[in-house]
């Protein structure tokens, strides 16, 4: 049963308002608890808007939308800057406060919550980025339409317009800028949706947006628990665009509910990563690789390789080299030095890959470690790994958005790439290989939105995004731009 805290400095009982049109504005539809997954406590009450408030909030968007996008790229550029200013002088009094939300561990809370990711998102675009181009020009006969001549055309990109941006539970923060920072610097207006679970520290956010002039109207937050809020705003003709990252089955929905409006979408969602090893590959950095990102915020990360596709020659020593890693993962409080894995956002998500973990063993998998529920007051849980894993069993095909990794078996890279690919999503996979060469080739043949070689680190400024089930759309680097903006032909006779 949850209860209030009162021993960590967080003022549990704070007034959390909605930011609309430049004023904070009381929920109309009162206030929801926000857990603190490492024991239960409570973090502060949220603001639950109706979907009346999300309207309002996307007309005040549009409202901001013929002086937002009539500014110079160079001076959006200027506030971006001046906003990830602000943000860098706020952000270390957010820690406490976002860190209990998220549950996250210390370290990333500080580097990877309220640090430098989101931070750096804004400072990316607020240099402006130019992908307007041209055309070849075209001889043209006469005819019909005109003398003869040459035909100019230029591609322009204009914003789309008010960007609804609806974002995840795991990185709020970053999540929320890496939509917001690219949808601003082309010029757009924003209503921001976070999460249920954790949606304070976005509203935070909004004080920094407020103080660096970007709170009246041109960002707008609106947080609430269900999905009435979120789906007034697929649903409204004042939002051109709704810029998702969540689970496929959200993101279905959403894609069908903003047909009707002819919504542009961005889609970023589920992934289960494969991981592919040859028998050559270099078993020691590849599991280092997987550990990395197995117990990373409790595996609660989409670019996770938790499929392990690995040569059948190397399996045992690459098994026994994991179960060692994971004897490493201290699992505990966020906030107790040493804990490498924290809690799980919810109890319910807890119960959820408690029951993904043994529908593997009900299907004939091995729990080789971990898995179980430790004596812990929070939603902990133990850093798992299934062997005897077959491909068509449940925990091979679906994401447990928990600290789970399942080993498959293959007799060579053919075979190794099939059963890679043989999967519904395609957002990151990677490949250990021993030689560089085989490493790109055998990527090149993954349908996989992104693929690493003989590394779990991803390039920050490649276009990121999923094959399949995975998604729709790119943004990061220049493809951010390209996301947010309309594509405009300019014709001339030359
Ligand atoms: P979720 O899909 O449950 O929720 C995401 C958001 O959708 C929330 O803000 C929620 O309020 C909103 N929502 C719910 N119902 C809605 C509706 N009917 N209409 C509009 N919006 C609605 O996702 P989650 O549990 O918060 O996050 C976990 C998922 O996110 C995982 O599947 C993970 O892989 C994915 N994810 C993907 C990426 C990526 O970049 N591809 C990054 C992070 C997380």
């Amino acid at each position: 049963m949850p209860h209030d805290r009162d021993d960590t400095g967080i003022d549990t009982g704070r007034a959390w308002k909605l930011l609309i049109g430049g004023e904070w504005v009381d929920p109309a539809a009162g206030t929801y608890p926000v857990i603190d997954p490492n024991d239960g406590t409570v973090v502060g009450h949220a603001p639950e808007a109706t979907a009346a408030q999300a309207e309002d909030a996307a007309r005040a968007a549009r409202e901001a939308l013929p002086r937002w996008r009539a500014l110079s790229p160079e001076e959006r550029g200027r506030r971006l800057a001046r906003l990830a200013d602000v943000i860098e002088r706020m952000a270390p009094s957010w820690l406490r406060l976002v860190q209990a939300e998220t549950g996250s561990v210390t370290a990333i809370a500080k580097g990877l919550q309220v640090g430098g990711p989101m931070i750096e998102r804004f400072r990316y675009y607020s240099k402006p980025i130019n992908v307007d181009e041209d055309v070849a020009p075209m001889p043209a006969d006469k005819g019909a339409l005109g003398p003869a001549g040459l035909i100019a055309a230029t591609v322009k990109r204009q914003p789309v317009g008010v960007v609804a941006c609806i974002t995840p539970y795991n990185m709020p923060l970053v999540n929320v800028a890496g939509k917001v920072a690219p949808a601003l610097a082309a010029g757009n207006t924003v209503v921001i949706k976070p999460a249920p679970q954790d949606p304070l520290g976005v509203l935070l956010l909004g004080e920094a947006l407020a103080e660096a002039g970007l709170g009246d109207g041109v960002v707008n937050i609106v947080a609430g628990s269900g999905p009435e809020a979120p789906a007034a705003l697929v649903a409204s003709t004042d939002v051109n665009m709704v810029s998702f990252t969540g689970s496929t089955a959200v993101g279905a929905r959403i894609y069908a509910d903003g047909a009707a409006t002819m919504k542009r979408v961005l889609m970023e969602l589920g992934g289960k990563g494969a991981l592919v090893m040859t028998e050559d590959a270099d078993v020691n950095a590849a599991c280092m690789g997987i550990a990395t990102t197995w117990g990373l915020h409790s595996g609660q990360i989409c670019t996770a390789p938790t499929r392990v596709i690995c040569h059948r020659s190397i399996l045992d020593q690459t098994v026994e080299t994991l179960k060692t890693f994971a004897g490493f993962m201290k699992v505990g409080d966020g906030r107790a030095p040493g804990t490498i894995v924290g809690p799980v956002i919810t109890e319910t998500h807890r119960d959820r890959v408690e029951s993904f973990i043994s529908s593997g063993a009900g299907a004939g998998a091995t729990t080789v470690c971990g898995g179980q529920r430790p004596d812990l007051p929070g939603y902990f849980v133990e850093p798992a790994l299934l062997v005897d894993v077959t491909p068509d069993m449940e925990v091979a095909r679906e994401e447990a958005f928990g600290p789970v990794v399942v080993v498959l078996a293959h007799d060579g890279d053919d075979e190794a790439v099939a059963l890679a690919n043989d999967s519904s999503y395609g957002l990151f996979s990677y490949v250990y290989a021993g030689d560089a060469k085989r490493a790109y080739e055998i990527g090149c043949r993954l349908e996989s939105g992104n693929v690493a070689l003989n590394t779990v680190q991803p390039h920050m400024y490649a276009p990121f995004g999923g094959f399949k089930m995975s998604g729709i759309g790119r943004d990061r680097g220049k493809w951010g731009i390209e996301a947010y903006t309309e594509i405009q032909a300019i014709n001339w006779l030359s």
